[in-house]
């Protein structure tokens, strides 16, 4: 069906396959719906922390409350400092200032998207505690500056990979290239679970420490606590489907590249937009397709974002850039230094429908109103 001849085209939709219905049906039938029981949890946790080339997973809830627990392991305490990438989603801010910890937001680079590594240095301070890069829209950060800067000043890294799952970076996979990484697994991410989350890590004091505060930190005696943990267990239901999604992930990213590929073909020709990069070393997966609109475009963002939706295409801009979240300000819990590049893709950046079954004919009626080219 071509977009013209229904409501709207949305920006995402969910792709369940038969192997998450044949599994929630077993899980159903087994009696084990919980997160304390059902071998999909452990059966999720070992495949997905494989998949990313690390030693251990913890399932859990959701992306946020993963993040949560990774800054809990770094030991984000009242008065630390993180250096987080400034234009992400508000998870990430959250999980700092929920431990009390202040975010210094770092401007991205102007192609790929993701936190400009190149400011790290600058902006450590004796409070700085940790580097919490984000893998933007399914591009991997660059690593080797993190890295350098972490090690220079014995920082903790978390990854925040809620949008990137199977990315790479010089052959390894985001997950595997910091001390704690996290994923979400949210409706519209590269797999999901409906709802749901995961850890990562190659630190067995990190995996053992999260999969107790996971689950309320009970130790023996039972119900005798020693620490204050959380219940943030993912349900055996929600893993079944994520065992389901990740039977066939590959095959996702490559229809995800693909529309971007083609995505690329059609508006590369277009003066004044800038379209997604795929950097030397890297492999985009293209969780969602943005673009960012120049001056040179003969019309403003929100006035094309109004012409896609008159022609029944949903978009969504980019991410508010942390320094200028209310919500973070007002507790005096973010840096305020200008970041200009995440505030410009704030102001001219959207992105197009991404879900990896959109139609050729869709996605080229989509290319031909952005270049003025449709009925
Ligand atoms: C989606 C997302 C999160 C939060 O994940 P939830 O599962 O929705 O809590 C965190 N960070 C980034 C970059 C995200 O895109």
């Amino acid at each position: 069906m071509i977009a013209s001849e229904r409501s709207t085209v949305p920006v995402f939709e969910p792709v369940i396959g038969d192997a998450e219905t044949a599994n929630v049906l077993a899980a159903i039938e087994s009696g084990s719906i919980s997160g304390s029981f059902g071998r999909f949890i452990t059966a999720f946790e070992e495949r997905f922390a494989r998949y990313c080339g690390c030693q251990y997973g913890v399932a859990v809830t959701s992306g946020s409350t993963a993040l949560h627990l990774a800054a809990v392991l770094a030991k984000i305490e009242p008065g630390d400092e993180v250096l987080v990438s400034a234009s992400t989603n508000i998870a990430t801010a959250n999980a700092i200032v929920q431990c009390g910890g202040k975010v210094v937001p770092v401007d991205v680079c102007r192609d790929s998207w993701c936190m400009d590594t190149n400011l790290l240095e600058d902006l450590v301070t004796p409070r700085t505690k940790a580097i919490l890069p984000v893998h933007l829209f399914g591009h991997p950060v660059d690593m080797d500056q993190v890295w350098w800067v972490a090690a220079r000043h014995g920082l903790v890294t978390i990854e925040d990979a809620a949008e990137a799952h199977g990315a790479k970076y010089h052959g390894r996979k985001v997950g595997g290239l910091s001390d704690v990484a996290c994923f979400s697994f949210y409706a519209n991410k590269v797999i999901t679970t409906g709802e749901g989350g995961m850890l990562v890590t190659d630190r067995a004091d990190y995996a053992e420490r999260a999969r107790s505060l996971r689950n309320l930190a009970f130790r023996t005696p039972r119900f005798w606590h020693t620490e204050v943990g959380y219940n943030y267990r993912m349900t055996n239901l929600q893993a079944a489907i994520g065992c389901g999604q990740l039977d066939r992930i590959e095959d996702t990213i490559q229809a995800k590249r693909t529309l971007a590929h083609r995505y690329n073909e059609r508006l590369g020709s277009v003066a004044g937009l800038r379209l997604p990069v795929e950097l030397p070393g890297c492999r985009n997966v293209y969780w969602m397709y943005g673009i960012v609109v120049e001056p040179e475009f003969r019309m403003t963002r929100d006035e094309l974002t109004h012409l896609l939706a008159a022609h029944g295409i949903e978009t969504r801009t980019m991410f508010c850039p942390l320094n200028f979240q209310p919500a973070l300000l007002d507790l005096d819990a973010v840096g305020r230094a200008p970041c200009p590049v995440a505030e410009s893709l704030w102001s001219h950046g959207l992105y197009l429908p991404s879900t990896p079954t959109l139609t050729d004919s869709d996605l080229d009626y989509i290319c031909d109103v952005i270049a003025g080219r449709a009925r």
